[in-house]
């Protein structure tokens, strides 16, 4: 009994998630009911409302991912390009579905662009949606697109999955080996940096390689951010951020999201699905060492990748929050891993 109501009261900090994965694994489940899944619960989603409400998940960014036409990779050891079209198609596609979902959930869901928005959306106990895009294969290097999804409400973009297109070249998944894989920014992907901090768009370093991590870094003058991605220290993955991309990160003031990602965490690199939460304990205990209580979040990675069952979906959250608690955060700390620093650092890089 104690347990469970020291759950319940863990439940009550409330989670402002940096990455989420609901609109692909949504359109991959089937296009048809999929508002209806994620509003009023399905067995196969990580993040649907109940769970959300449960967990404490008051919102996050919500990711529209094109998927891969293979995962096998070339000589040079990348994932297929994506071709304009079809990534269009499927863009156009998720964001319409985050504009369904809201529409459909009388109130449930919010698609906020401004932190007003997520702070309105959070007090109303509606789910706080940020439109994101993770890879930009949709746009051409004339960048107007870009343009055209701002004004539909993008406010953050990540140019590259892990694969390579015109803008950079996103990291291949490596255990073993760091993120120096491949070259830097293309002349088309200075520009759309340039165009990204011109809007006021949050650009996510997360799957970018290591030259393209400096060549952003060089050119951008927003806080440097990576919404879901772990110390490589720890947990020697391509995905993951080194010592260097981490003081970057904090020099710039700006933000690392957790991915509960069991591959991107465990140290030798297995996709161990019983792992202890202590692991994702170090991992934080880790970040904050290194770049400050004020710049670490969590970057879930929900409905996008294997995670521990320890924590298995969003009613987990509080287990983790619990965790980090007994490791002796406060709560004031708690709160700004938990939403306080991603409202920060939106703030910061949006305006107010
Ligand atoms: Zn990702």
């Amino acid at each position: 009994m104690v347990v469970a109501g020291r759950m319940n009261e863990l439940a009550k900090i409330p989670v402002f998630d940096g990455h989420n994965d609901i609109l692909s694994r949504l359109m991959h489940e089937g296009r048809n009911g999929a508002e209806t899944r994620v509003l009023r619960g399905s067995d196969r989603m990580q993040v649907d409302m109940p769970k959300a409400r449960e967990g404490g998940l008051a919102g996050g960014l919500c990711a529209v991912y094109v998927p891969s036409p293979s995962w096998g990779a070339d000589a040079n050891g990348d994932l297929p390009r994506v071709e304009r079209p079809s990534a269009l198609e499927q863009t156009i596609a998720q964001a319409a579905l985050l504009r369904r979902i809201a529409a459909q959930s009388d109130g449930a869901f919010s698609v906020c662009t401004s932190v007003a928005d997520i702070r309105s959306a959070m007090d109303k106990q509606s789910f706080a949606a940020v439109f994101h895009i993770e890879g930009i294969e949709a746009a051409g290097p004339d960048l107007d697109l870009i343009h055209v999804l701002h004004a539909a409400g993008l406010r953050t973009l990540g140019p590259v999955w892990s694969r390579p297109n015109i803008f950079a070249h996103g990291v291949p998944f490596r255990f073993g080996h760091d993120p120096d894989i491949g070259p830097g920014l293309s002349e088309a992907g200075r520009d759309l940096i340039r165009l990204c901090n011109r809007l006021k768009i949050m650009v996510d370093l997360s799957h970018m390689n290591d030259a393209g991590f400096w060549d952003i870094a060089k050119i951008s003058d927003a806080p440097l951010v990576a919404s879901h991605s772990n110390p490589f220290a720890i947990c020697p993955h391509s995905r993951n951020a080194t010592d260097s991309q981490l003081d970057a990160i904090r020099d710039t003031g700006g933000l690392i999201g957790l991915n509960f990602g069991v591959k991107f965490l465990h140290p030798e690199g297995k996709p161990d699905t019983d792992m202890d939460l202590s692991t994702m304990v170090r991992h934080v205990d880790y970040l904050v060492e290194r770049v400050g209580i004020d710049h670490v979040g969590f970057g879930s990675d929900f409905d996008g990748t294997l995670i521990s069952n320890k924590i298995g979906d969003a009613t987990g959250l509080p287990s983790l929050l619990g965790a980090l608690r007994s490791a002796g955060y406060d709560d004031v700390e708690l709160a700004k891993i938990a939403h306080g620093n991603w409202l920060s650092l939106l703030e910061r890089t949006w305006g107010a």
